[in-house]
């Protein structure tokens, strides 16, 4: 039987064994049934990967470029269709899901464009120590359902770039941009370099501990970051695992609020809070906190939420019935503990998917569950602190380690305080920004670790090798 959204393997549509529906979070009307893949069909995927090791493909990267060139361009071909084709699977607005195909196409036209240079780490009279960079093989590459195609890309790109072949697997709930995209680049890619599975977590554990991958790059949950982990170790493979995170955003009292309230709404709720490195708790001075918290209620409540496909959509749904459930939950918990919702928090009438409008939470200690956990999805709390020492240790106070951003109209100091935290991606004045290819994303502590993008995130997708060639000897 042949599904329209079927697996690719070795470059041909695989054959569907299984479907599962995949609903529009807004509406809860099926969107189109997915091909669900077997045990076997899992199997028949690796060996397409790994039949590419030692091909042209792992040898040439002329050849490569050019086919990561052809693949930005069928992107952004298909552009249109493939941002309304995300919008109803995940839920998000149509212009955010269009940007998501375009980002992806720009991330794949950098590596079409970025030659490897030869790196000497030693280069003497007695010789010459070279750094050299082989593919590791096939990988397997698992992506989350908030960024289905970005995330996609942040991969893909340096995978295929540094000459391996991938398996992919996209979120059960959002599978179909991501089967669009592997059929249309099958145009440009040699059989066997991009193979899609689908299912869920058994298909995703199956991929993890299969004997024939040699890497699994992860994003998800910091749970499933720690079974794939223990399921990788089985096989020794490498892993990069880019996992959840609870953001801290610290407003030193010379910030400007008319400036930044703004802006710091946009990054805790775009996406609808569905963002690794989203502002999670956002660390006000006392002077200006209640002025923070009064225009950010103001902004949520102006916030226009509605189907990601209607044209003045700000924000979507949340992806799932669970996600909604579980912010919900940090609310009740929330006002249970003496919080005050300022605004929102509450659902949509006229659609029946999973709405929750912005919230604004003031009045917790750190202990709170919708401080201390993370809530991906669109409810901040807001907390005051006297000085920035405390702020600090406060934001630090966390298992998690991926982004953090200190704002002030004295950028020089708040680069000094916000190399203090515990986490990788640190920002003045700004937060979670979009992907950059030269710029490498990662996490610490629970977050996870290894990179995506730059040059490290290069590195992450290949075997360096270290070639000793001493002066003049001979043998
Ligand atoms: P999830 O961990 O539930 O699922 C992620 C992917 O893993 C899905 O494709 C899923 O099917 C698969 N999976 C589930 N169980 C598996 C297993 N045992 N073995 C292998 N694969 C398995 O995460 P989610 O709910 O889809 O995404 C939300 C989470 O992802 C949040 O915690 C968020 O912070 C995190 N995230 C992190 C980053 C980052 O770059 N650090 C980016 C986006 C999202």
């Amino acid at each position: 039987m042949h599904n329209s959204f079927h697996n690719t393997c070795a470059g041909r549509p695989a054959e569907t064994l299984g479907t599962a529906p995949v609903l529009d979070p807004a509406t809860l009307e099926v969107v189109a049934h997915a091909a669900q893949s077997t045990p076997g069909q899992l199997d028949d995927a690796v060996r397409a990967a790994r039949a590419v090791a030692g091909s042209a493909w792992a040898r040439d990267a002329a050849l490569r470029r050019e086919a990561l060139a052809q693949c930005a361009d069928l992107l952004l071909v298909h552009e249109a269709a493939l941002g309304e084709l995300l919008s109803r699977e995940q839920g998000k607005p149509l212009a955010a899901a269009r940007g998501e195909i375009q980002t992806g196409a720009r991330l794949l036209r950098h590596f079409s464009t970025l030659v490897d240079t030869e790196k000497v780490i030693r280069q003497s009279a007695s010789g010459s120590i070279r750094a050299l960079r082989a593919p590791i093989g096939a990988v397997g590459l698992i992506v989350p359902w908030n960024f289905p195609v970005t995330i996609l890309m942040m991969k893909l790109g340096p995978a295929l770039w540094a000459g391996n072949a991938v398996v992919v697997k996209p979120a059960p709930t959002t599978p179909l941009t991501t089967l669009r995209i592997a059929q249309l680049l099958a145009d440009a890619l040699p059989p066997g370099t991009l193979n899609t599975v689908t299912g869920d977590a058994d298909i995703g554990q199956a991929l993890v501990g299969h004997a024939g991958l040699g890497k699994i790059s992860f994003t998800g949950s910091s749970p499933t970051g720690r079974r794939v982990m223990a399921t990788a170790a089985e096989s020794l493979k490498r892993l990069t695992l880019e996992l959840g995170g609870n953001d801290a955003a610290i407003v030193l009292p010379d910030a400007n609020p008319a400036t930044i309230a703004p802006r710091l709404f946009a990054n805790a709720f775009g996406n609808a809070g569905q963002l690794c490195c989203a502002i999670k708790r956002l660390y006000v001075h006392r002077r200006i906190h209640d002025e923070i918290v009064e225009r950010m209620t103001a902004i949520a409540q102006d916030w226009r939420v509605g189907r990601g496909l209607a044209e003045d959509t700000q924000m979507g749904p949340l992806h799932t019935a669970a996600q909604r459930d579980h912010v919900r939950d940090l609310l009740r918990d929330a006002q249970a503990r003496g919080g005050r919702i300022h605004t929102g928090g509450d659902a949509l009438g006229e659609w029946p998917g999973h709405f929750l409008r912005p919230a604004i939470v003031s009045g917790l200690t750190d202990e709170a569950r919708l401080v201390a956990q993370e809530q991906f999805g669109p409810a901040l709390p807001i907390l005051a602190f006297d000085d920035a020492d405390e702020a600090v240790a406060r934001a630090n106070a966390s298992p998690y380690g991926l982004g953090g951003s200190v704002w002030s109209g004295d950028p020089d100091r708040a680069a000094g305080v916000v190399s203090r935290l515990e986490a990788v991606n640190l920002y003045v004045n700004q937060h979670a920004v979009p992907p950059d290819p030269e710029v490498p994303f990662g996490g610490t502590k629970a977050s996870g670790f290894g990179y995506e993008l730059g040059e490290w995130g290069a590195d992450d997708f290949s075997v360096r090798k270290v070639l000793h060639v001493p002066q003049g000897a001979t043998a």
